[in-house]
């Protein structure tokens, strides 16, 4: 079971009867959870079904990063998208810390939120050169960021970690208060012109939003696919590392948390061939080297849990965001970086659900090639 829901509870009833809203939400996750939260703060009647409990799936299985940037160093970030791309992309996961930083304190949310900065480690002598070269054009760009040759590292002193369980049922909590309304236990079975199905009621809706990540292709045609991610958590430890590290092209995390557990994730792509699907099971063969990891660093606390969740990853691991129909927007596609892209993409899609301007309405066009 992943550490993060160990222990916590649901806290909505199931949807029993027919009801009407301006905007229907598929999906509880972060995105659909802030989605529903930006909505109802502007003014719209927003209703949010999860077919199991709000952060359940992929919101709550992760490694609670809130790293700045998107799964490739900024050089091949800029390599894919073009440079200027890449910085709007950038700047739109800054926007997301600022927009976590101020809702935890706006709504008191008690979610372990720290500031502690993060490490980008370098695999390799090519890898390292990317590290370094992407600090410092960010550097000239305002990041706040430090080179340590010897460890091939990059610290990044503004980047977040945080508890996300607590902060998606956090937030979810400040979306009820604002006027939404949230069904758990309540999976969407179909889309209708005039709003979607479930098994005990229907909603009738100006708008549907997908926010279904890795689980879109269940209700509609979409380019996201299934990816599974392996995480372990220790029992507490003194302390090991000060503050998060993604290392090796983004394939090996981990962190320690507040109470001093150690969480380490990653090495899907040594089995890339079986890591994928929607599938929430561990495997001995990446979890053995989550073990091996504990081993190299000397932490020899017992592994009190061990987990798996599901990505949705997009065909160029940028989300998709935006309308795809008269009446239907998506919200998915965050290709494992969903807890850093998502406050600042749902913003963006409920601007766009309302039909508000936003400087970054093209950026994530889900019709682009
Ligand atoms: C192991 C792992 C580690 C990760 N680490 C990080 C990290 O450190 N930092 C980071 O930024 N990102 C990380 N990620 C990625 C991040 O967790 C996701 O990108 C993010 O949670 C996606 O949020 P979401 O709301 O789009 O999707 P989800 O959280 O998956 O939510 C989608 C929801 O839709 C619901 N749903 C689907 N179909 C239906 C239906 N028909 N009816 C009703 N409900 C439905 C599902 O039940 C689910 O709750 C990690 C992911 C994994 C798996």
């Amino acid at each position: 079971m992943s550490l993060w829901l160990d222990g916590e509870r649901r806290a909505y009833p199931p949807l029993d009867a027919d009801v009407t809203a301006d905007v229907a939400i598929v999906g509880g996750g972060i995105a659909g959870i802030a989605t529903a939260y930006f909505l109802a703060r502007a003014g719209a009647r927003a209703v949010v079904l999860e077919a199991r409990g709000v952060a359940e799936a992929a919101s709550g299985r992760n490694a609670g990063f809130l790293l700045a940037g998107v799964a490739e160093n900024f050089v091949a970030a800029s390599r894919r998208y073009g440079a200027e791309r890449a910085m709007r992309v950038w700047r739109l996961t800054r926007r997301s810390q600022t927009l976590v930083r101020s809702l935890v304190a706006e709504h008191g949310i008690a979610c372990d939120l720290r500031w502690n900065g993060s490490d980008q480690i370098a695999g390799d002598d090519e890898e390292w050169r990317e590290v370094s070269e992407s600090a410092r054009l960010l550097a000239a760009r305002g990041a706040a960021v430090a080179l340590d040759a010897g460890r091939r590292a990059a610290t990044y002193a503004d980047d977040g970690e945080l508890h996300p369980v607590r902060w998606v049922r956090g937030l979810a909590r400040a979306a009820v208060a604002a006027g939404a309304r949230v069904h758990e236990g309540t999976a969407v079975t179909s889309l209708e012109r005039d709003g979607l199905a479930t098994e005990r009621g229907r909603v009738r809706s100006g708008a549907v939003v997908l926010c279904t990540n890795a689980y879109t292709a269940r209700l509609a045609a979409t380019r996201v696919r299934a990816v599974r991610g392996q995480v372990l958590a220790t029992a507490p430890t003194g302390p090991v590392f000060a503050r998060p590290a993604y290392a090796r092209r983004g394939y090996e995390y981990w962190r320690q948390t507040v109470d001093g557990r150690v969480v380490v994730g990653g090495w899907r792509d040594t089995a890339a061939d079986e890591e994928v699907g929607e599938d929430e099971r561990t495997t001995d063969r990446i979890q053995s080297r989550l073990d091996a990891f504990l081993g190299v660093h000397g932490i020899d606390a017992p592994v009190t849990h061990r987990w798996a969740g599901i990505m949705g990853f997009s065909h160029d691991a940028l989300p998709y965001v935006g309308q795809t129909d008269e009446r239907r927007f998506v919200c998915c596609g965050f290709t494992g970086h969903g807890m850093a892209l998502g406050p600042a993409s749902a913003e963006l899609a409920a601007a766009l659900v309302r039909g508000a301007a936003h400087d970054d309405a093209d950026l994530f066009d889900p019709a682009r090639a």
